[in-house]
């Protein structure tokens, strides 16, 4: 089985989106008050792992009694709250990221709800969710017959867009490829990544030139007396860059892996702990608008669909120190050498130096494999 998601714009009613705010209020709520129990429990049994262990955790379920007002919005959404709480503290729990901490009303307005008993269904632009019927929205593409409607997730763009991304499930067992063409890609701050031949992914002109416009317009915002008209104005302008920014990098990114999941049956990246990378290097920008766990995501995808392979390689494999020719780790090198040279004669940018090891340490777990 696979997944595929489809993203359409969704266009709601006044009333809907009376309902839709409500939800995503709700939402946040039971997150919020889930997210505080278990935090008073593992103050209370801190000492006492034996007895956290039997504790129950709190379900939505609970709050409906004493919050009759959850009962009016979509419980499937409430049940994924819990989910997702859940999978922050597995995440929390693995090293994978910080503590979960409390939405506000800043936070993403989203949720999600699932298919149960056919409550979800497709007709003429129009979508059926629970509690709100039908919907209508924008089907610009169509979603194949053999798939499998799972879930759908509903969220609102800062700027007040509504959006519905479909996730489905489809029968596919591509035939494993066997691999002939391996590429290496290193994680780079500004142009995405530089592969093993060589080439560099560069991000199009005008996306950068969006952004350039979007740090105008943010210094702009700063100036603004918060509150006012004026300041209000800016911040939607801001919002609107930001999301058309989103928007284009989503785009290069599908282009960039459907290219390299095209030319390749195989490609090697490194598995960077986005987090942990960004606080330690202090990059100005956020390592998370660069779309590396985007990107990697839909390599991931656009290789299993062909049966070809995405390799991540362990974080602390020494990418950049490793002589790509004759293998001498070096015990340090600093940000600002931009060309790697070795005792063996070696001599090469430091990006495709490290690239190319990628590649070969994936190739040995193909081996291996
Ligand atoms: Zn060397």
């Amino acid at each position: 089985m696979a997944n595929k998601a489809y993203q359409f714009r969704l266009y709601p009613t006044k009333e809907q989106e009376q309902l839709l705010a409500k939800t995503f209020g709700c939402v946040r709520f039971v997150y919020n008050k889930m997210l505080e129990e278990r935090i008073q429990m593992y103050e209370k049994f801190k000492d006492d792992k034996e007895a956290l262990k039997k504790q129950t955790f709190p379900t939505p379920a609970k709050y409906k009694k004493e919050f009759p007002w959850l009962k009016e919005v979509d419980s499937l959404a409430l049940a994924n709250a819990q989910l997702n709480l859940q999978k922050a503290f597995q995440n929390f729990f693995s090293g994978r990221a910080g503590f979960p901490k409390f939405k506000n009303r800043k936070a993403k307005q989203s949720y999600t709800t699932n298919v149960v008993n056919g409550n979800i269904k497709l007709s003429d632009g129009y979508i059926k969710l629970p509690k709100l019927k039908w919907v209508k929205f924008k089907q610009h593409r169509e979603i194949p017959a053999h798939h499998i409607i799972k879930a759908c997730t509903i969220t609102k763009t800062k700027t007040g867009k509504y959006y519905i991304s479909i996730l489905t499930e489809y029968e596919h067992q591509p035939v494993s490829k066997e691999v002939q063409t391996v590429v290496g890609l290193d994680f780079s701050m500004n142009t995405l990544y530089v592969d093993s031949e060589g080439k560099r992914a560069n991000y199009p002109r005008f996306y950068r030139q969006a952004l350039e416009k979007l740090t105008r317009e943010q210094r702009v915002l700063s100036r603004r007396r918060k509150g006012s008209n004026r300041w209000h104005k800016q911040r939607l302008k801001v919002a609107k860059l930001h999301e058309k920014i989103s928007n284009q990098r989503k785009d290069f990114l599908h282009k960039e892996s459907h290219k390299l999941a095209k030319l390749y049956d195989c490609v090697v990246i490194e598995d960077l702990n986005m987090k942990g990378m960004s606080q330690a290097l202090h990059f100005g920008q956020s390592v998370h608008d660069n779309g590396w766990g985007m990107f990697s995501s839909f390599l991931q995808y656009k290789l299993e669909e062909q049966g070809k392979k995405l390799i991540k390689i362990d974080k602390w494999f020494p990418s950049s120190k490793t002589c790509s020719c004759c293998g001498q780790v070096r015990e340090s090198l600093s940000l600002s050498e931009r060309t790697f040279r070795c005792e063996c004669g070696f001599e090469s940018d430091r990006d495709v130096n490290a690239a190319i090891n990628i590649k070969h340490e994936g190739m040995k777990r193909l081996a291996i494999a």
